[in-house]
């Protein structure tokens, strides 16, 4: 009798570890909310830090936005996220909408396939001058993709310097996220602040009232030193949570200036605030920003002598982060195996 009620309870253990099993990082933390300062998981409540790249410009390095270059992402530099940057100006989605979607799509099918996030980023310098062609996008990404918690929507990449938060990009914003509210109540949407994405302080005092809107900061090592770390922890001060939606280790122009020890300082501000960022990025131009050499393959399965300066860094702290998350994953499937092993 005794040994009969054992064994049940260790079987109802076994099922339950692998009902609840987690194979993959979105899986784990499921849902993503914000919380004061912070991005946090639905599932544990815990803070939740992604670590992963940006690509380039999709009009300018579309060939990129491909599934398995995904999958050379998630499995061989252990991203957490991915963002795709479609291009909106300069050829991009303004003049080519179904092409640039085609590769949107690409990507973000891909990332939710890998169990992955993704962040679909309107890669644009001045979007509040039509805010109709961002709403009716984001409309029609949040209709298609808004019950998929894997989804963070980056409505303004880098405001420039002459447009006002107040004025030009608050009014965007609110608009924008009033059309992906329509259809999704709770992804995360990131916001752009002026000055390529630098004055996050100015949304701190004017902020959006949407609960689950981040503030994007974007920094280059070999520009942006101590004080726009201050700038980011006065605006935290503030309250309002950030997303480093895109950074580089070289000078704010993507070219000449790479800077490792600053860079260093960055990765140890980010990680004491549990800030999520992202690396500019994958793409093979011959410049100093970019992770790959030029002519590397764009379906990805890179080997380290295809990756530039940059790239190895990049890359090195990425799987120096995640690889233990990932780690929690892999023996969650173990335990599935054991599981399908015992049935039989
Ligand atoms: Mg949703």
């Amino acid at each position: 009798m005794f040994l009969k009620r054992l064994l049940f309870i260790i079987i109802s253990i076994v099922f339950i570890s692998g009902v609840s099993a987690q194979s993959t990082i979105v899986e784990k933390y499921g849902q993503l909310t914000v919380k004061g300062t912070a991005m946090v998981s639905a599932t544990s409540g815990d803070t939740v830090q992604l670590v992963g790249m940006s690509l380039f410009w999709s009009q300018w390095m579309g060939q990129f936005y491909n599934a398995s270059m995904v999958k050379t992402l998630r499995d061989d530099w252990k991203a957490t996220v991915v963002r795709a940057a479609m291009g909106v100006e300069m050829g991009g989605y303004s003049e080519n909408p179904a092409e640039e979607l085609i590769k949107i799509r690409e990507v973000v099918d891909a990332c939710i396939a890998k169990g992955i996030y993704v962040i679909i980023d309107y890669h644009s310098h001045e979007a509040h001058k039509n805010p109709e062609m961002a709403k009716k996008f984001f409309a029609e990404m949040a209709k298609r993709y808004g019950t998929y918690p894997n989804v963070l929507y980056e409505i303004y990449n880098e405001p420039l310097q002459y447009t006002s938060w107040n004025k030009d990009i608050k009014p965007y914003a609110e608009q924008v996220i009033a059309a992906i509210r329509t259809y999704d109540p709770d992804n995360i949407v990131i916001v752009g602040t002026r000055q390529w994405s630098q004055k996050v302080t100015e949304a701190a005092i004017n902020p959006i009232a949407d609960k689950n809107t981040m503030y994007t900061l974007h920094f280059y090592a070999g520009t942006h030193k101590q004080w726009l770390r201050d700038e980011a922890k006065a605006a935290m001060e503030k309250g309002i949570a950030l997303f480093v939606t895109e950074y580089g280790t070289c000078d704010a122009s993507g070219n000449n200036n790479y800077d490792p020890v600053e860079t260093q300082l960055w990765f140890e501000f980010l990680d004491q605030y549990k800030i999520s960022y992202c690396n500019w990025s994958i793409a093979d131009k011959d410049e100093t920003a970019s992770a790959l050499k030029p002519g590397s393959n764009a379906y990805g399965g890179w080997s380290d002598s295809d990756l530039t300066e940059s790239g190895l860094l990049v890359k090195e702290n990425m799987i120096m982060k995640n690889k233990p998350i990932f780690d929690t994953l892999v023996k969650n499937e173990k335990v599935k195996v054991n599981k399908e092993k015992k049935k039989k």
